[in-house]
């Protein structure tokens, strides 16, 4: 037997026992006739202590014992002198009376504690030994807890758990395929799915009425601190649901997680925000309303006053940083590096200080009158004290540059508290957006959400003003999950892609199984996902999901341990007919391709 205990169960109840443990050695010391040494397993850690006068052999052969060594020790449980009441074990230790090595380590190339001294590539190189370390066992032990709360949630609700294929074809979710070639049938590939969003629906057609998943999904897209070429989904669907029911029930999934996992009651209803108004007021869909500071649109107050930057733009506005009148020279230049940035983007920052005296302090001081300035400062219904700083250009660029200045002067001011969670349902999307680079419309959500009936009159005549049934669920500016009730209706479904640029004769070709199952008595339906590692993210209080994937990609889309992507053998290519140019290349591949380059026209991207 291995074990008696682990290395985080013995304490002063066991005292007097003989025990057995196995597990790593974190470190030891040696103090004079005595050899202390921790032992560690995913449980804690136990201190081990050996008697040079009472066992002088065993004792000689701990102090030969590395780091990371895995040992397998005999004793008896002793009360310390010395206690630390700050761990579970600490206030006992183990007297050895056996000692056997399991396996011996090399040292390590990063300490294995709390607080590591190996960089980023390094620990991501040796995976398999930073996931020994404490906050990563916490963070994958938080994941597994979520996911079995959520089971639980929706297994209580008659969701059932379906697994659908990732060999398929291409389901539109805005980003390119991973393609896998196919040997069997040669010059085709599969796609792997960038949501089973294609499958939950045809269970609907099936009958199976409450779906869930907790799937892997594969986009291959430009990655992030939040994005992972595969990540996880809590996907859902239901039928017979109208958008509130989707709403309440997910609601519930997450009032549900809060309470179990962080012992956090949300009795509130979550607030509910149309599309326009998160876009007007904070300048993004996905607001994070733990702090107020809205946007203000003062083009009209502004323009005409001789001021080109202002006359020129189409769009001025601002935000209000209450209480920041007492910036200094550098700080303002700080906003204006941060704000013109390449990621954000705005040309430049104009500010007026409301100084404490009643006075203006502004960086058009030589454009605009005190008049104006009162003007201003009305409209932001700013006081002694604050700091007005706006930004002007094209409408969508500049709201995209305020959101985030918001952003920065609230974690400036100290307004985003981790520790609090302000839940929101963004509603009433669009329905298609204008893809500027392709000159034509695009689903905003994905081609098989259905129009606000009262709209749908405007979807030939104008697109962009037809609202949709989609729904995002965002918590403290994060995009938690979104979705959308369906277009269950043939001839509708039909429409959309007709809208879409696709021919009858393509959407037939992607889609035709979808439509032709529509025709067999298709139930109202809709349905949801949630991102799961930006969620266990959100809960762990981190904005990298990396963190909470045990085996994640770098930036680069690469896995620096296992070594992938990597090149394969000749003769893998060849058994695929992967070589020899264009000319030996099945008509299907270039079938395939111009359909992911259709897929990629008609979705956000
Ligand atoms: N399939 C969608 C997505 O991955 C979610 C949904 O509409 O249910 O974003």
């Amino acid at each position: 037997m291995y074990r008696t205990h682990t290395c985080g169960e013995l304490n002063k109840k066991h005292i007097g026992e003989n025990v057995s443990l196995s597990g790593w050695v974190q470190k030891s010391r040696d103090l004079g006739g005595m050899t202390f040494l921790d032992l560690r397993d995913r449980y804690g850690i136990t201190q081990l202590i050996f008697n040079m006068e009472a066992r002088s052999e065993l004792c000689k052969q701990a102090r030969k014992l590395g780091r990371e060594y895995v040992i397998h020790v005999q004793g008896l449980v002793v009360e310390r002198s010395n206690k630390n009441l700050k761990m579970p074990t600490g206030e006992i230790e183990i007297e050895i009376s056996g000692l056997k090595v399991l396996s011996s380590s090399d040292l390590p190339p990063f300490t294995i504690e709390r607080e590591t001294d190996g960089g980023e590539e390094l620990r991501m190189k040796y995976r398999y030994l930073d996931l020994r370390r404490k906050p990563l066992q916490e963070n994958l032990f938080l994941r597994h807890k979520m996911a079995k709360e959520v089971r639980k949630y929706l297994d209580g609700e008659n969701f059932i758990e379906i697994e659908t294929p990732y060999l398929i074809k291409s389901t539109p979710e805005g980003a390119r395929d991973f393609v896998v070639p196919s040997r069997m049938n040669q010059g085709q590939f599969y796609a792997l799915p960038q949501s089973p969003q294609t499958f939950k629906q045809l269970l609907m057609i099936s009958g199976y009425d409450r779906y869930f998943q907790l799937v892997r999904c594969f986009r291959d897209e430009d990655l992030r601190a939040d994005r992972q070429p595969e990540f996880t989904q809590i996907d859902c669907e239901m039928s017979f649901v109208e958008q509130e029911d989707v709403l309440n029930m997910f609601e519930g999934m997450l009032k549900h997680l809060f309470r179990s996992i962080k012992e956090i009651e949300l009795t509130d209803d979550f607030p509910r925000m149309p599309y326009d108004e998160a876009m007007r007021d904070y300048g993004t869909d996905k607001p994070d309303l733990r702090f107020d500071m809205k946007l203000k649109d003062i083009t009209s107050l502004v323009h005409g006053k001789n001021f080109r930057v202002f006359d020129q733009a189409e769009y001025i506005g601002g935000i209000n940083a209450f209480s920041c009148a007492g910036y200094s020279r550098k700080q303002l230049d700080q906003l204006t590096e941060f704000v013109t940035q390449p990621q954000i983007g705005a040309k430049g920052l104009v500010y007026l200080k409301i100084n404490e005296d009643g006075s203006f302090k502004s960086s058009v001081d030589k454009f605009f009158k005190e008049q104006d300035f009162y003007q201003w400062k009305e409209a932001f219904n700013a006081k002694k004290g604050d700091l007005l700083l706006l930004l002007a250009g094209t409408k969508s660029k500049t709201l995209v540059a305020l959101s985030e200045l918001r952003l920065e002067i609230g974690k400036r001011l100290d307004l985003r508290n981790d520790n609090e969670f302000i839940p929101l349902w963004v509603i009433d999307f669009p329905l298609l957006e204008w893809d500027e680079a392709r000159s034509r419309y695009a689903a905003m959500h994905h081609p098989f959400t259905s129009a606000k009936a009262e709209d749908i009159k405007w979807l030939d005549s104008d697109p962009g003003r037809v609202h949709a049934n989609a729904y995002d669920l965002v918590i403290n500016g994060v995009e938690i999950g979104g979705g959308s009730i369906r277009i269950h209706v043939k001839e509708e479904q039909e429409r959309m892609f007709r809208h879409l640029g696709f021919t009858d004769e393509e959407a037939e070709t992607q889609f035709g199984f979808l439509m032709n199952a529509f025709k067999y008595g298709a139930p109202p339906h809709g349905g949801i996902a949630f991102g799961f590692d930006r969620l266990v993210a959100l809960f762990g209080g981190s904005e990298s999901i990396r963190d909470y994937i045990a085996f994640p990609k770098n930036n680069s889309g690469r896995d620096v341990m296992i070594d992938s992507p990597s090149a394969i053998s000749e003769e893998q290519l060849k058994e695929l007919n992967l070589r020899g140019g264009a000319s030996k290349v099945h008509n299907n591949v270039i079938l395939n391709l111009f359909q992911n380059l259709k897929l990629l026209i008609t979705s956000r991207s």
